[in-house]
């Protein structure tokens, strides 16, 4: 994996879902000799970027880097650092057995990196202790895909935002958060008349001269969705074709949404909107065949995800508004490879290839890695993941590329349980955050280098399911090195060296793609069986390609179920009857506000790359919580000032910007800052670990807090 710094280089943006293209071309006036420009060729991007992606040149410095490994707070060689990993859980298995140990990983590491930790440890360790910090990105909409259609499968693509009548965004602030397919929106309503409905609680950038606006209340969206499904019954735009050939269990889901959102004034009472705003929602989609509903994280983050994502992939069943040309329901990924990471199993719950754990699969899997401990059942979610660890059963884990310790729900304990761990190995390309712990003394007892976005090599997948390349173009820093490589030196010491004896990137995707197609890879949705022999310089060239990609294939598909076909066992898509609506936890006289946490435009996650650029930073400089007037008034706070908000898991101080756009009731903080650079300001302290009960995604929308002026 060398680099290539005598030219342009074609790359993928390391931020957000969208998988922008960039072109990385040599500037000798750029702050580090490179500037960043929107690839023209791609077709997420089509030659735009956003703010995160035009400053990606400033943020490639080798500022707070780390640069060699590190064991035992001494600076050591890999050898040593790798033969402390291998012995580290070797030991540990035998005398714990393998479901003590664990591995956390991160929607910003690569496919390849992922493959090769999810086979080393559920092919060779015997554990499938292996999630992510996807889990707190999208796994709602995993268990709501593969409910709904049998498979976790995105169903459309970036051109159907193009060709939508109407956009329905429900709890995303695409405008920040997924910038450049919001100018497309954006670019179809000026173009063709779209119009836009958002559905969040508070008023966003993205609710700034739309065409509706629902400020719904905190919890409820489920129910909107269900008056919708009634509505359009009514309305007669259920497609009765369509849902008796292709679809079971609308009469169940008929019932529940009847009985609970049976008419207009139902659902404008328990949603807190006006009964005159429902009805123009409902007559809008009624009236609009043409409707993509895009959802994000206020959908997601949720004790209750999965039925949120129920409720809306129930109303694109009934109308048959799916799979066709500007039209259906459409997860917006958070991270720039949380899809790929799930494409080889990197959530705890899944095998490889969007595989589950049957005994086929086991089997065929075991078979095609050459096995030596095959994992037998799903391994522990983000959250009971940590759990574990805490409670002394986990005990030796290795993360990469996250920072748990400001980003998981209650923070406070993920960090003290992180001392507890018997051998703890963090992969990071900086040298201090918060799970490292401040200075060498940290609880980190193997510090290994990573290799960073700009020199690294490999793939992710965006959105529409479109896998496309990042590229090196820096040679690596120090000792650096990828962490494909670092798990399969592993794997090499724990002696197995055959099923780990991958000569680059290119090799481990290859075997990837292998695997999908192995033994009918086409009876499931994730086929790349056109890439089961792609060679280095067929993975060098690769543009930007949609799976499923089948042997034989040229170009990848833009939509699936156009031809009504699901991947369940019967090949119909199920109708899902979501739970009664309700909050994990009620405001009480010690926590009278409900937190909502999520992102700024400029920054992204705990700010390792984004926060080293000046420009970025003059966005939103500081942690802040918006805080509505009514609700700054009564608890005798000012605009500009700071104020502490705390609960029983944990406190932090931002500053306070008084917004009329916030819900009376409800304060939103973001996600970025830690102490570890804003002194006490970890948001995920406050959040409570409370999780859907079949995605494991934490609720991180809707904790109550106290505020108070300090
Ligand atoms: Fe990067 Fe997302 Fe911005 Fe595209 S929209 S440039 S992928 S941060």
């Amino acid at each position: 994996d060398g680099s290539t710094p005598d030219m342009q280089v074609r790359t993928t943006c390391p931020y957000c879902g969208v998988g922008c293209g960039v072109v990385m071309k040599p500037d000798p006036t750029a702050p580090h000799g490179w500037r960043a420009q929107g690839d023209p060729a791609h077709p997420a991007n089509f030659g735009r970027l956003c703010s995160k992606g035009s400053a990606l040149g400033e943020t490639i410095g080798p500022e707070g880097r780390l640069l060699h490994p590190v064991v035992d707070g001494r600076r050591a060689t890999w050898d040593a650092a790798l033969d402390r990993i291998a012995a580290g859980f070797r030991d540990t298995i035998a005398q714990y057995g393998p479901d003590s140990v664990a591995f956390y990983l991160s929607g910003q590491i690569l496919t390849e990196d992922y493959y090769v930790a999810n086979k080393l440890a559920k092919g060779f360790l015997g554990t499938a202790n292996v999630d992510t910090n996807s889990r707190l990105c999208m796994a709602s909409s995993v268990a709501g895909h593969k409910r709904a259609f049998g498979s976790d499968t995105v169903p459309g693509a970036y051109e159907d935002l193009d060709e939508a009548d109407l956009l329905v965004l429900v709890g995303s602030n695409a405008a920040w958060c997924h910038p450049i397919l919001w100018q497309r929106m954006q670019a179809n309503r000026l173009r063709r008349g779209a119009r836009i409905v958002v559905i969040d609680p508070r008023a966003t950038a993205t609710t700034d001269g739309i065409d509706l606006h629902l400020a719904i209340a905190p919890g409820t969206d489920a129910l909107l969705f269900e008056g919708l499904l009634v509505h359009l019954a009514e309305a007669g735009r259920h497609d009765r074709a369509f849902v008796e050939t292709h679809t079971n269990g609308l009469a169940d889901a008929f019932a529940a949404a009847f009985a609970r959102a049976g008419t207009i004034e139902t659902v404008a009472a328990g949603t807190g909107l006006k009964a005159a705003e429902v009805a123009t929602f409902f007559h809008l989609v009624a009236e609009t065949e043409r409707t993509v509903t895009l959802y994000s994280q206020g959908v997601n983050q949720s004790h209750q995800g999965v039925d949120k994502v129920a409720a809306i992939l129930n109303v694109h069943l009934a109308t048959g508004r799916i799979g066709r040309p500007g039209m259906g329901p459409f997860s917006l990924t958070g991270q720039p490879n949380a899809m790929g990471g799930r494409e080889v199993g990197g959530l705890a719950n899944q095998l490889a290839a969007h595989m589950d754990f049957t005994p086929e699969a086991i089997d065929r899997v075991g078979r095609f890695w050459g096995a030596t401990a095959m994992a037998g059942k799903p391994g522990l979610k983000a959250v009971d993941l940590f759990q574990a660890v805490e409670a002394g059963t986990v005990r030796a884990l290795w993360i990469m590329g996250t920072n748990p310790a400001v980003s998981l729900p209650e923070a406070d304990r993920v960090r003290a349980a992180l001392g507890r761990l018997d051998l703890l190995v963090v992969s990071e390309v900086i040298g201090s955050n918060d799970t490292l712990g401040a200075g060498l003394s940290g609880p980190a007892h193997v510090r290994l280098p990573a290799a960073a976005w700009g020199e690294k090599n490999g793939t992710v997948t965006n959105s529409e399911r479109r896998i496309s390349r990042q590229r090196p173009f820096r040679p690596l820093p120090g000792e650096a090195r990828p962490d494909w490589w670092a798990l399969a030196e592993v794997g090499r010491r724990l002696g197995h060296g055959q099923a780990f004896a991958f000569a680059d990137a290119a090799a481990v995707y290859r075997e990837h793609a292998a695997l999908s197609a192995f033994e009918n890879g086409g009876a499931r949705d994730f086929d790349l069986g056109a890439h089961a022999h792609l060679d280095r310089a067929g993975y060098d060239a690769l543009e930007p390609v949609q799976w499923p990609l089948p042997a034989g294939a040229r170009r990848g598909r833009a939509r699936l179920f156009d031809d009504g076909r699901f991947f369940t066992p019967d090949g119909r898509a199920r109708f899902q009857v979501p739970g009664e609506p309700a909050l994990a936890a009620r405001p009480d006289a010690d926590a009278p506000l409900l937190l909502n946490t999520g992102r700024i435009r400029d920054q992204w996650h705990t700010m390792t790359r984004t926060g080293l650029s000046p420009t970025l930073g003059r966005h939103l400089p500081e942690p802040f919580v918006e805080v509505h007037p009514a609700d700054a008034a009564w608890f005798g706070l000012t605009d500009g000032g700071l104020a502490r908000l705390s609960n029983r898991h944990g406190a932090a101080v931002l500053r306070v910007v008084v917004a009329p756009g916030q819900r009376r009731g409800s304060v939103f903080a973001p996600i970025h800052w830690s102490d570890d650079n804003a002194g006490q300001a970890r948001i995920g302290a406050l959040v409570a670990a409370v999780t859907d009960p079949i995605s494991g995604q934490p609720e991180s929308k809707a904790t109550p807090v106290a505020i108070a002026p300090v």
